[in-house]
């Protein structure tokens, strides 16, 4: 069934679109299930349990992390993690820099923008990140010291559109972010800025059409978690 799903799914999926399988809640079997039809890259949102799987599977396999982190909890992810999607806040932020710096270390890390309307979701503004990348670019110029975020590689963005049917309302989600990361590469010269993660199951042919460079896509492939 996950053999199938996959298959149906990467007919759809443009091929320079890379795609995440979301395998959260779901057994190390299911992974071992997907990595055998050809699956290389899973996303995981929790830190324990993350950790807990890393050990038993193949270890080609392209680990993002895509959940809320807090910061006594890196040493559970930042080992594994090729990708850090989640970034929600500049305390976070600031964590993961200086543990890269303690275990020298660069992470790569997308920067999570605040979409939709529901108040829980989290996430930065457009102003925050602005700052966020004006400082990693202002640098220790001349100064011999380290840069702020000199452990930190970003790569793009991050969001997850409003949870509705209204395609009228995540379209406009999608829209904004893919502006959003547009305007950012015209007017910041950040190489290796290239990624922008949208798209979930019930969204991801929207994403799609708005410049998704990643989709994260756990229902549609391995079927409903059990919480
Ligand atoms: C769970 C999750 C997904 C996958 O959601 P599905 O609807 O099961 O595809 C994608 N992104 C994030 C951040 C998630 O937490």
């Amino acid at each position: 069934m996950v053999e199938d799903n996959l298959k149906n799914i990467l007919k759809e999926l443009p091929p320079e679109v890379k795609l995440v399988a979301v395998s959260k809640f779901h057994p190390a079997s299911d992974i071992q299930a997907a990595y055998n039809a050809g699956q290389r890259r899973f996303g995981e949102n929790r830190p324990q349990e993350f950790a807990a799987k890393v050990p038993s599977l193949p270890d080609d396999i392209e680990w993002h992390f895509i959940g809320h982190l807090q910061t006594n909890k890196l040493k559970f992810v930042l080992p594994y993690a090729s990708l850090v999607e989640s970034i929600d806040s500049l305390h976070l932020l600031e964590a993961v820099d200086k543990w890269g710096s303690e275990h020298d270390k660069v992470i790569d890390v997308l920067l999570e923008l605040h979409l939709g309307a529901e108040e829980t979701k989290g996430g930065f503004t457009e102003e925050e990140i602005e700052s966020i990348l004006s400082r990693s670019l202002s640098g220790a110029e001349g100064s011999g010291a380290e840069g702020p975020f000199s452990h930190i590689r970003f790569r793009g963005l991050m969001g997850m559109a409003t949870n509705t049917d209204d395609v009228s309302v995540v379209e406009a989600d999608f829209a904004r972010i893919e502006a959003f990361k547009k305007s950012l590469e015209d007017r910041y010269d950040l190489p290796g800025f290239t990624e922008l993660s949208i798209g979930m199951s019930h969204d991801w042919p929207v994403a799609i059409r708005h410049g998704a460079t990643i989709v994260r896509i756990g229902t549609a492939i391995f079927g409903p978690r059990v919480y």
